[in-house]
């Protein structure tokens, strides 16, 4: 690993301060460190400057009806918070679901969300892909089999963090500071395809940290159904995340988000509207989730994943529909 300077931020300011007029790379946020320094010594990345975060709020708090999350918070202290738990379970199952308790007790809400994709190309640093710099996705002709089937590339990972995806279900959003001060940003607007932003996968400049998640008021029905290769120490294979506005027994609205499956957390507007002013069966289900993959674009290895994604969406909307 490369030598670096390290600042501790105790606060929001100093924070700021510590990643003022930072180039892409040059000086970097560190929230818990697993992803950074996984990273950093792989050469992935080789900041001169890392800046701790992880001193910044770690409350979850009622804001405006919902509810304000510190980025600084532990998906452990996430998953066992009695308001979340009994207001947002989709945004629990996700959290349950990370890693290991050895992980969910260091890894942070805004680590999570902000960590980097987990290709195995990008994690080599002898293999110089498009995200780095490089000329070619190597996934396209190479091992494919955990990458995208919606997206359309260039750059073909997969959107690694789970509590995304149950987060923009809920139409949350992400306060952002910078030096330019704060600012909101729609969490489905927060995440960026590799045609917009190759080098990156948000709309955060290299001087902007996110410093809480901010959830709307509930009143939903809501879950995540995860699909993973093992029960623990690995991400899903492909997730989905429902939320339910119910008037009676018929859906009034839906939001359906898929995990796993393109380079951003992938809302399927098309399953949505197929909900709408239905009341649920396991057949509406079905059309839902038929809906959503009815885009997918899968490669040589990853055609399998259409079909977990659909079951996914489907036994998700299922159990949204039973909570
Ligand atoms: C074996 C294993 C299994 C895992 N399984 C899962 C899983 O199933 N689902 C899942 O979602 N994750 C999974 N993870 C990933 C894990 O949850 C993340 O590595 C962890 O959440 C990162 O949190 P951190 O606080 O350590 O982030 P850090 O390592 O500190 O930061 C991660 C990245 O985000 C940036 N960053 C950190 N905080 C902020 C912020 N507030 N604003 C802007 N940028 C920021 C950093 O610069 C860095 O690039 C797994 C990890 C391992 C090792």
């Amino acid at each position: 690993m490369k030598a670096f300077a390290y600042v501790n931020a105790t606060n929001e300011k100093e924070a700021v301060a510590a990643l003022t007029g930072a180039t892409r790379g040059r000086v970097l946020p560190m929230a818990g460190g697993m992803d950074l320094l996984g990273t950093m010594k792989d050469y992935i990345v080789s900041p001169e400057r890392v800046v701790s975060i992880k001193n910044l709020d770690q409350t979850i708090t009622s804001a405006g009806g919902g509810l304000r999350i510190g980025a600084a918070v532990k998906i452990a202290d996430l998953a066992e918070h009695a308001e979340v738990k009994k207001l947002y379970p989709a945004l629990v199952t996700a959290a349950e679901g990370v890693g290991t308790p050895q992980i969910r007790n260091l890894g942070t809400v805004g680590g999570n969300i902000c960590q980097r994709p987990r290709c195995w190309y990008f994690r080599n640093e002898e293999f110089n892909c498009l995200k780095k710099g490089g000329s070619r996705c190597f996934a396209v002709e190479g091992e494919n089999q955990y990458h995208a089937i919606f997206g359309d590339g260039p750059c073909h990972i997969v959107h690694p963090s789970s509590l995304a995806v149950p987060v923009i279900a809920y139409g949350g959003r992400f306060r952002v500071v910078g030096p330019n001060g704060a600012r909101e940003v729609d969490a489905g607007q927060f995440f960026q395809l590799p045609n917009a932003n190759l080098y990156g996968e948000t709309v955060l400049q290299p001087d902007e940290i996110v410093t809480h998640v901010l959830l709307p008021a509930p009143g939903q029905r809501s879950a995540v159904y995860e699909v993973r290769f093992k029960q623990s120490h690995d991400w899903p294979l492909a997730a989905a995340a429902v939320s339910l506005v119910m008037s009676g027994s018929t859906v009034k609205s839906a939001r359906i988000v898929m995990g796993a499956v393109a380079p951003i957390p992938w809302r399927v507007q098309a399953a949505e509207r197929v909900l709408a002013g239905k009341t649920i069966t396991e057949a509406v289900a079905v059309e839902a989730a038929n809906a959503a993959v009815a885009g997918a674009r899968p490669m040589s290895g990853n055609a399998y994943k259409i079909q977990i994604a659909k079951t996914a969406v489907k036994r998700a909307i299922m159990a949204a529909s039973r909570v």
